[in-house]
């Protein structure tokens, strides 16, 4: 029951791994601050409320859900707009809500080909008859039904309306707390639609390595070198997504030797952050200068780029659902920018 002069706080998981919910509680004690400022009134994960709960609700009951995870299954679409309705602040929190995040890494293949990987072809799948998941399956009892597994994830502002973005793989702690603190004081948020709880600059600008003129020759994936401590990590061939991602992590990354992943998503006025560093990482590919062959400076370039493994799941892996891509054209299944299923 819902404490009177409390907010009502919601947050729910969709299409993630949970580390979302965990950081929540990473918070520490700042945990009871919350408890005392909000009564929870849905959080699937930490008690038992039910879907049926949050239906009867009155319209805008919630005043602030966290939502984290991307658009995956009807499921994750049905709640997406049940609480958008019932909200007055709905916040894609995490990288998966606010930009599909690793889920939306299939985007990349078919549904089709994603459960047919999961459910047939994995080493640790033990399935003989080869049975895929239904929507529908008929028993004894009468009809079974779960949600539909959708062609292509989407972040959450691609179903419903978002007023704010936390972004991060999951948000720090501490930014997580900055936005509660903000909400629970009654602080003036930025305009909707805005980033909040990370900064505004790129990794780069906190992140403590050295750095000069790049010169790249190689990449090298991170088991292969042993990176100088102090030196930037892009500098020695460790791809490292600083340059095109948002700070407010601290850059925790670079700074154990372990390039930027990218996961706070793209800078301010940047629609596409794999093409961001892509081209970030192309003026400091340094083999040759333009006085040489043309010919030859370009066989000297692809033979850098080939060292880097995997670029569509290194420059895409936070942000596919929002890239200017979207997904990828794969045989018939494949649907172009816009299709949800
Ligand atoms: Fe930027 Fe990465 Fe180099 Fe740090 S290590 S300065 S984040 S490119």
């Amino acid at each position: 029951m819902a404490e009177k002069g409390k907010g009502k706080l919601a947050m729910y998981w969709a299409a993630s791994c949970g580390g979302c919910e965990i950081a929540v509680l990473n918070i520490g004690d700042k945990i009871l601050d919350v408890d005392a400022a909000f009564d929870i009134v849905f959080w699937p994960c930490a008690a038992d409320f039910k879907y049926e709960d949050v239906r009867n609700y009155p319209d805008r009951y919630i005043d602030l859900c966290l939502f984290n995870g991307a658009i995956r299954t009807s499921e994750n679409e049905e709640m997406a707009h049940l609480l958008r309705q019932k909200s007055k602040v709905l916040v894609a929190f995490g990288s998966c809500a606010y930009e599909g995040c690793i889920p939306a890494l299939s985007n990349l293949t078919t549904a089709e080909a994603t459960l047919r990987t999961a459910y047939l072809e994995s080493p640790s799948t033990d399935n003989p008859d080869g049975v895929l998941p239904q929507p529908v399956t008929q028993v004894p009892e009468g009809e079974l039904h779960i949600p539909t597994f959708y062609n292509t994830v989407k972040a959450l502002d691609q179903v419903v309306p978002v007023d704010y973005y936390i972004p991060g793989c999951p948000p720090e702690p501490h930014q997580i707390w900055a936005v509660l603190e903000a909400v629970i004081q009654g602080a003036e948020l930025p305009p909707p639609g805005s980033v909040i709880g990370a900064g505004t600059v790129a990794v780069c600008h906190e992140c403590p390595l050295e750095k000069h003129e790049k010169q790249i020759e190689r990449f090298y994936r991170p088991y292969e070198i042993t990176p100088e401590p102090e030196l930037c990590l892009l500098e020695q061939g460790i791809v490292c997504l600083g340059p095109a991602t948002r700070s407010g992590c601290g850059a925790l990354c670079p700074r154990v030797g372990m390039g930027c992943r990218g996961c706070y998503g793209p800078l301010d006025g940047v629609e596409d952050q794999g093409a961001r560093i892509l081209s970030a990482i192309a003026s400091v590919v340094g083999v040759g200068t333009p006085e040489e062959d043309e010919a030859e400076l370009e066989r000297k370039i692809e033979a850098v780029m080939e060292t880097l493994a995997d670029p569509a799941g290194t420059f895409y892996r936070f942000s596919m659902a929002r890239s200017l891509l979207q997904r990828a054209r794969v045989g018939g299944n494949g649907a172009g920018k816009g299709e949800a299923r």
